[in-house]
């Protein structure tokens, strides 16, 4: 792990869940670059259901072979998604409980699934890919197979459609669970888009990266080299000896967690409630840069969260050294 705001490389803005005609999108494969190369992109990873879809990289944007796919969890009664990038092929028979299998005739897409996350994972691992958990609150799961797994890079902190569907687009909880078990994990914002009229560009993952291609873009991905936003941008992140220092778009609240019952945060025009300062502030208030502090005590991990003045966050991984 390393913390992107001071690792050497370019920032690129990555759509990392995605999905077109070739399961239940509304954009051809084609049509969906376009839309992404219009929208300001540089990296999109179409993930349709059980199935690769391979849709080369244009001058603008780069094209990750992805998918999404699924995995028994019968201890909840839940057969929840997983992301994964840089993977080449799909299995015929993933190993899973045949009952979960099925394909959707109506919304065209498939699901089979694996036995579990682990499995799932294991399976992008071994060809050089990643795993990422997609929305565990939409699903409607807790931390616990998160914490057990291997190979798995993450979770998606934040789905748009999700929150546009019903509210349950924020899955920080679960995040901050596996932290506090100990399980170091990073986080991505993502659209997954199935219309495209609504959801693109609500949500992405900025992922700095050595040089434009797969490789550095995953290998990114692996290490957390990445922030996720769903408005606000971060313009750099550093621990210095008295504190977090944050600089950041305009934003409402600049909060600083370092795992159960600890954190620190300042609030625009709102007197500071912990050991934190407004250093820098637009001409109407809003924080752009602020130092945050954590009171005695031992953080389990510490991430930022901005928030910015139409309530939309951008969250950062948890190393900030
Ligand atoms: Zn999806």
């Amino acid at each position: 792990m390393a913390n992107p705001f001071r690792s050497r490389g370019e920032w690129l803005r990555c759509a990392l869940h995605t999905h077109t005609t070739e399961s239940d999108g509304d954009l051809s494969p084609p049509d969906l670059v376009a839309c992404y190369e219009r929208a300001g992109f540089d990296v999109l990873a179409i993930t349709d259901h059980w199935r690769v879809t391979e849709q080369p990289s244009t001058s603008q944007l780069l094209t990750i072979p992805s998918a999404e796919l699924t995995f028994d969890l019968p201890e909840a009664g839940l057969t929840p998604d997983v992301l994964v990038y840089g993977i080449r092929e799909i299995p015929d028979d993933p190993g899973g409980c045949r009952e979960n299998w099925f394909f959707n005739e109506e919304e065209h897409w498939e699901q089979k699934t694996f036995p579990s996350l682990t499995d799932a994972a294991e399976f992008a691992h071994d060809q050089g890919g990643i795993a990422y958990l997609a929305h565990p609150y939409w699903t409607g799961m807790d931390a616990r197979c998160l914490v057990a797994s291997e190979h798995v890079s993450g979770l998606e902190v934040f789905n748009a459609s999700a929150e546009h569907e019903c509210g349950r687009g924020d899955s920080s909880l679960v995040w901050d669970a596996a932290l506090d078990a100990g399980k170091v994990l990073h986080a991505i914002a993502t659209d997954d888009t199935h219309r495209a009229d609504l959801e693109v560009g609500r949500a992405w993952t900025w992922v700095r990266a050595t040089e434009r291609s797969r490789e550095a873009v995953l290998g990114a991905l692996r290490e957390g080299l990445a922030y996720a936003s769903a408005g606000p941008t971060i313009m750099d992140v550093n621990t210095e000896h008295d504190g977090v220092v944050i600089t950041c778009s305009p934003c409402r609240a600049v909060l600083l967690q370092g795992g159960r019952e600890l954190g620190s945060g300042v609030v625009a025009g709102e007197p500071v409630r912990g050991p934190g300062e407004v250093l820098r502030t637009t001409a109407d208030g809003l924080i752009t840069e602020a130092v945050l502090r954590l009171r005695p005590g031992r953080p389990t991990y510490q991430r930022v969260r901005v928030v910015d003045a139409e309530g939309h966050s951008a969250w950062t991984n948890t190393d900030l050294s």
